[in-house]
């Protein structure tokens, strides 16, 4: 079936037709639009060639921008990638009214607002910007992947990880799309240092934002984001906690573009080794897009379930790159990761078992059933398995909650451990489990819902039990 669509975000224009595999209209067994007005039809051929500006034409956007995003995933990593919940994912892309989008574990869904812009009149549909709805389904794949980043309380610099994938993942979707790669090598010549669209993000909800709330006070072609930026790693706890949009504070956005920033640099330092290779500057960021998506999703996987700070994250890549591209891109990723103070010197890694027996009688000791949570095996033949270890902790005299120790392993195809990361429930994990919440707190407006607060109570018997609101924006 053919659907109308966006490649990139409406600023950047440029309405395509693609051809999408199943005849389901815009549901298949990994997602499904659901709207508040009746979801579109297709035509007599089957297709969905809606007019843009339409509520159909928007629905058919955001499906084809979520498929293409977990589409290029799955390609990126080998496998499956399942979700953080059973069933599909659900797309509601008129949630309701305002500039912003999220994503709820709890409720399966990814959400969509119409805005109006204050200076020009008109309506901005974040379901008609790929960036918007590409960072989204980000998060629900790395929710997927890694569901112990956004599902305990006290995960540290995660929030800005989670932030960083949504737009590493919106960026390398946006450049499956030829039109976009053209635009990119029209705009930089190749020097992927130039500004562009690609690195660039949600221009068009910027522009919204930037008339609505800044009162136009940044230049027509602001940014909230964009990935071609100089911030380095600094400690989140010494910034200050409200700052202006182009200073860096802890707020999980804002954070989130050192990462990004550091993911555009080494993205183009591989696309500077095709170029002098003899590529063209086009066929040089698609063949540099690919071993991003590759190096990403593997960095991932291997990564943390709970991510303390982002030299974790670093970290990964380099076991990523190690063990998928035999060490090529080494020194580029230590010259970048480095430069921004993404790599700790002093990066001490608890003791990880180095067979699977071994695992077991570790899960076993910290009180958990050793069940697996999720196991998925690649198209190289090697199986991930994850055991979370859930202990109840006690945040006060009258409060508890959930936190998990995970166990991951990689076993390859001859059934040898090559992966193991342990990551235990430690005093620094109950205490940064106390701060999260008691900051939660002092925040909660008056009334507020569970998703205003960001988790919900139980009552127990001493008081209440919290549980995190897995959601992100
Ligand atoms: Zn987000």
């Amino acid at each position: 079936m053919k659907i109308r669509y966006l490649p990139q975000d409406p600023l950047v224009g440029g309405v395509r037709e693609v051809t999408l595999k199943g005849s389901g209209g815009l549901a298949n067994e990994r997602m499904s639009v659901q709207d508040q007005a009746s979801v579109a039809r297709p035509d007599a051929d089957g297709n969905f060639l809606y007019e843009l500006g339409t509520p159909e034409f928007q629905q058919g956007n955001t499906f084809v921008a979520a498929n293409r995003t977990l589409d290029m995933f799955e390609k990126a990593v080998g496998h499956k990638i399942p979700w953080a919940f059973q069933g599909d994912l659900k797309i509601h892309t008129h949630y309701g009214s305002g500039f912003n989008a999220f994503y709820l574990r709890q409720d399966h869904s990814l959400n969509f607002f119409d805005g109006v812009d204050q200076k020009t009149g008109k309506t901005i549909h974040g379901s008609e910007s790929l960036d918007v709805i590409s960072h989204e389904t980000g998060h629900a794949i790395l929710d997927g992947l890694r569901p112990g980043l956004m599902g305990w309380f006290g995960s540290g610099e995660a929030p800005a990880f989670h932030e960083s994938f949504g737009d590493m993942t919106a960026i390398l979707t946006s450049l499956q799309d030829d039109l976009v790669i053209e635009r990119v090598c029209q705009e930089t010549g190749g020097d992927l240092r130039k500004p562009n669209v690609a690195a660039r993000l949600a221009e068009e909800m910027s522009q919204g934002i930037n008339h609505t709330y800044l009162q136009s006070t940044r230049p027509e072609s602001w940014v909230m984001r964009d990935a071609n930026n100089d911030y380095l790693y600094v400690r989140p706890e010494g910034l200050p906690e409200k700052a202006p949009p182009e200073v860096l504070s802890p707020e999980p956005h804002s954070f989130s573009r050192i990462f990004t920033g550091a993911f555009w640099e080494m993205l183009s330092g591989v696309q500077e080794r095709m170029l002098a290779q003899g590529q063209s500057p086009q066929q040089a960021l698609r063949a540099s897009r690919d071993v991003m998506a590759s190096m990403l999703g593997h960095a991932v996987e291997l990564g943390p379930n709970r991510l303390n700070r982002f030299h974790q994250m670093a970290q990964a890549f380099l076991k990523a790159d190690e063990r998928y591209f035999g060490g090529e891109y080494k020194d580029l990723l230590q010259d970048v990761l480095g430069s921004r103070n993404l790599i700790s010197k002093a990066a001490p890694e608890v003791q990880a078992p180095r067979d699977i027996s071994a695992a077991m009688a570790l899960v076993h000791s910290s009180g958990g059933d050793p069940m697996p949570e999720s196991v998925w095996k690649n198209d190289r033949g090697e199986t991930f398995v994850r055991f979370d270890a859930i202990q109840e902790v006690q945040l006060d005299a009258h409060t508890t909650t959930d936190l998990a120790a995970s166990l991951t392993l990689g076993i390859d195809s001859e059934g040898q451990v090559f992966h193991s990361l342990w990551e235990p429930v430690t005093d620094e994990t109950v205490e940064a489990a106390r701060q999260e919440v008691s900051l939660l707190r002092r925040r909660e407006p008056a009334g507020s819902s569970d998703l205003e607060r960001g988790y919900s109570a139980q009552p127990t018997r001493q008081g209440q039990k919290l549980s995190k609101l897995a959601v992100a924006y």
